[in-house]
């Protein structure tokens, strides 16, 4: 038996057993590590030398100015873009820099984009039910019947994207806001390890804005969830630690109070 099985067998029912992280070797606490990424478009550095570490159960909050390379470190970690130099590891073993993009969404990590990717014309149920991580050996289609475990983790999934009011709702018809919580839901009925979320309060009403920061505070502890955001009010709501990307490297990372008074973290971005 090797040794990182062994590490991952103690942590049954240890201390990482809350965390939806399926046989992903987690034994150091580490869900992702980037090490010394760059990217360059054009002889331009979108990313240099970017390091950076997210612990299990972590919901991390990255800030920075536009063009500060956070949605290209999300590319990084889902395979759409390849780094020039360095390493992307998720757990300890999965170095992703080698899968495709359709492997690293298999390997447990979900992205949600600015734009939501529903089903516009089904109900909301049926989104849900249609992204459920189906089982290999069933092809699930919204004919066949759903089992009990299923319908009970809708019906949780509903009630955390506060859609329970409207599951027979055509998805369509849902409010900008309800449509990204909808996509959320999708995302966490495929029981992701590590969650990627690219600026989601953007077009949110200030109440939607805060519905969803309950949604993830709530979210974090049982899932690691990474959160590129503009809106600070939302920030400071969801904030543990808190990363400031500047020009492709980390500038500043720690509890958002400590951030926030960073001379270089207001200079280059909250000063302005
Ligand atoms: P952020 O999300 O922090 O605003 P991005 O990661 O989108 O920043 O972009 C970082 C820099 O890389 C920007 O200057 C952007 O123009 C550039 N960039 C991003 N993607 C590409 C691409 N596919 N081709 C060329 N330049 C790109
Ligand atoms: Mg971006």
């Amino acid at each position: 038996m090797s040794a990182s099985t062994t590490a991952t067998r103690e942590n049954e029912g240890g201390r990482f057993s809350h965390v939806a992280t399926g046989d992903l070797d987690v034994s150091h606490g580490v869900v992702l590590y980037l090490e010394d990424i760059s990217v360059s478009f054009d002889g331009f550095r979108a990313l240099n030398k970017l390091s950076l570490s997210i612990d299990i159960g972590e919901l991390r909050c990255v800030i920075g100015p536009n063009g500060a390379g956070k949605t290209t470190m999300m590319d990084v970690i889902t395979g759409k873009t390849r780094p020039d130099t360095g390493s992307v590891f998720f757990g300890q073993t999965i170095d992703l820099t080698r899968l495709s993009e359709a492997e690293i969404a298999h390997a447990g990590i979900g992205r949600k984009f600015q734009k939501p990717t529903i089903f516009e014309q089904h109900s909301v149920f049926e989104n849900l039910e249609l992204s459920m991580k189906a089982d290999k050996r069933v092809r699930t289609t919204l004919l066949s019947k759903l089992s009990s475990a299923q319908k009970d983790s809708i019906a949780e999934t509903l009630k955390l994207i506060r859609l329970g009011d409207s599951a027979d709702q055509i998805a369509g018809f849902l409010s900008h806001g309800q449509k990204q919580w909808l996509e959320i839901g999708m995302l966490l009925m495929q029981e992701p390890k590590l969650l990627l979320l690219d600026e989601p309060v953007a077009g949110m009403s200030d109440e939607e804005t805060e519905r969803t920061a309950e949604l993830f505070v709530s979210l974090a502890g049982k899932h690691s969830l990474v959160v590129v955001e503009h809106d600070m009010a939302f920030i400071e709501k969801i904030a543990r630690k808190v990363t400031v990307l500047h020009e492709g490297s980390v500038l500043a990372e720690g509890p958002m109070e400590q951030v926030q008074n960073d001379p270089k973290v207001i200079e280059v971005y909250l000063g302005r």
